[in-house]
């Protein structure tokens, strides 16, 4: 498997993807994932399934064959804890659910931030500003844990260029990743070119498309990448399927890919993604679609009229 070298550790170019994992589906979607070999599993306390991955990783490492060290784990700081007295209490909780001692990678989940006692907002009253609660303040709590040892790496997702530069101009420590939306309809051009520029991985969340995303997330006119007709002939033109497309795409250009799967066959074909090689003109065709579509489009923040909006939080 390829592998990206950060700032402490190298990062599998495909990882596993958890969220909506309900009901008990991480266990064994994460079981058999590991058993088909993906040493990169994707986690967030608000995935609600952080318990059940820890049970398998708790197992896995009592059996004596594969060690802590094979894999590369990355979880989340939830939108309610960005306040810097609730940062390390947040990892250590992680920490116990996954029955881990430390995350290679721990990223602030959103540039959004909650009051502390709110777990999903329901208005505008239950959203702090980003004046109010910097995201350096919080940066500097989680660089806290990583001189407790708590975790290697620090990354951020869902930021623009703007939200970037600020942890790059104050952080102390750098900002190894930056997790957004990209996928054959939403290339990240701009913002890639200036996380390579700064030596930050750009890291693809639902590099499918995410079909599966929450039915208040969707439109009767939101595309899919398995319906459309350029992707199905490169796909067919390399014989792999538009998913491996996608994925191979992904990690020809760089990035680290992170689809979500609970099927077996769906998981082995997205892992082997890893390894196929598309032309240059293939990878160019793909970047050139010309679509510009995001499923986690981000307008529920919008919607609940607190102080973000989507222009805000995708532009510069
Ligand atoms: P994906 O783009 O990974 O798509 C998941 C959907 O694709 C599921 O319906 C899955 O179904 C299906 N699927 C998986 N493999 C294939 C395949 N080879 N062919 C056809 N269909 C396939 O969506 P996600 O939104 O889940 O994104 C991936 C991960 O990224 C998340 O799980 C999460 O870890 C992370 N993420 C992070 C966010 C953030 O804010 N930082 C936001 C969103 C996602 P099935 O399970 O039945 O195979």
């Amino acid at each position: 498997m390829k592998t990206y070298s950060l700032d402490s550790g190298n990062m599998p170019a495909i990882g596993l993807g958890t969220w909506k994992m309900d009901d008990g589906a991480a266990t064994s979607a994460v079981e058999t994932a590991i058993r088909l070999g993906y040493r990169h599993i994707d986690c967030a306390p608000i995935y609600l399934n952080e318990p059940d991955i820890g049970q398998v990783f708790g197992k896995t490492f009592a059996s004596g064959g594969l060690k802590r060290s094979d894999f590369w784990i990355t979880s989340k700081l939830w939108c309610n804890r960005h306040q810097p007295d609730q940062v390390m209490p947040a990892i250590k909780e992680t920490l116990t659910d996954l029955q881990l001692d430390y995350l290679d990678l721990f990223m602030i989940h959103w540039p959004i931030v909650f009051r502390p006692d709110v777990h999903r907002p329901a208005g505008p009253e239950d959203f702090l500003t980003l004046e109010e609660m910097p995201l350096i303040d919080t940066w500097h709590a989680m660089e806290e844990c990583v001189d407790a040892g708590l975790c290697r790496n620090l990354g951020v997702c869902n930021f623009n260029r703007k939200n970037l530069q600020l942890i790059l101009d104050g952080g102390r420590v750098r900002p190894a990743v930056n997790q957004v939306e990209c996928h054959p309809f939403l290339n990240q051009r701009q913002l890639f070119d200036f996380c390579e520029g700064n030596n930050v991985q750009p890291v693809a969340y639902s590099p499918l498309g995410s079909g599966d995303r929450p039915e208040k997330m969707k439109a009767p006119d939101d595309p899919s990448l398995f319906q459309n007709e350029a992707l199905r002939e490169l796909a067919n033109k390399n014989r792999i399927s538009i998913g491996q497309l996608a994925l191979a795409w992904a990690v020809n250009r760089g990035t680290v890919a992170i689809p979500k799967s609970t099927n077996e066959k769906r998981l082995a074909e997205n892992l082997a993604a890893a390894e196929i090689n598309l032309s240059s003109e293939d990878i160019s065709a793909i970047e050139n679609l010309g679509q510009h579509h995001r499923f986690v489009h981000g307008r529920f923040w919008e919607s609940l009229g607190g102080p973000y909006t989507v222009a805000d939080l995708w532009g510069d």
